[in-house]
């Protein structure tokens, strides 16, 4: 299996939460209530929608949404400040796992994260999106890129990854000009 990297889409979020509910549905993470007032996915979750807005451009009012995981970034600072060495990268593909036996809990790596990605489960230990490792090696798609129906998560090779960033800042330059 090649490399993988991530891209999601803060184009196309629709702030849905399906993302949420499919990875905790793969990763069998413990079941929550959801409060009639807010209706938010609780308890533990690997993803979480962030929003952004709504504020004004001109005249128009703009709103978006980005749902954020693990990013599996290539030169992780999660890795150089675990003092316990729990994470690490599987060699193959890039993905940052966690040995959860070593970790002490200290929320080292939370503090150094830029996506604010690590969830802490009831023991105190890290628990972190493992990209689906088990379902890429099986050649299916990520649970949550399969769930998006809105193709707001993309999980391919590092040059896929960059060919699409470079497509969406070209159509978020026209757009700006088009507006
Ligand atoms: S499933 Fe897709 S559209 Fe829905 S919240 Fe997750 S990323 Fe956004
Ligand atoms: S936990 Fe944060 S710093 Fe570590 S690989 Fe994931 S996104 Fe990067
Ligand atoms: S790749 Fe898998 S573990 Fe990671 S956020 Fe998506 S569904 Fe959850």
């Amino acid at each position: 299996m090649t490399r993988k990297s991530v891209y999601r889409d803060m184009d196309t979020c629709i702030n849905c939460k399906a993302c949420i509910i499919a990875c905790k549905v793969k990763q069998m993470s413990p079941a929550y209530t959801v409060s009639r007032v807010e209706a938010e996915p609780r308890s533990l979750n690997l993803i979480q929608v962030y929003q952004y807005g709504p504020e004004m451009h001109g005249d128009r009012v703009h709103q978006s949404f980005v749902s954020i995981a693990c990013m599996h970034c290539d030169d992780a600072p999660c890795i150089r400040v675990c003092p316990a060495s729990s994470i690490y990268k599987d060699t193959e593909t890039g993905i940052t796992l966690v040995d959860k036996e070593l970790c002490i809990g200290c929320k080292g790596c939370l503090w150094v994260c830029p996506y604010g990605a690590p969830s802490f489960s009831e023991d105190g230990k890290l628990a972190l999106c493992d990209l689906c490792i088990d379902r890429l090696k099986e050649g299916k798609k990520t649970a949550c890129e399969q769930t998006c129906q809105a193709s707001a998560i993309f999980i391919g090779t590092p040059a896929e990854i960059s060919e699409l960033q470079a497509r969406k800042a070209a159509e978020r330059i026209f757009k700006s000009a088009v507006y």
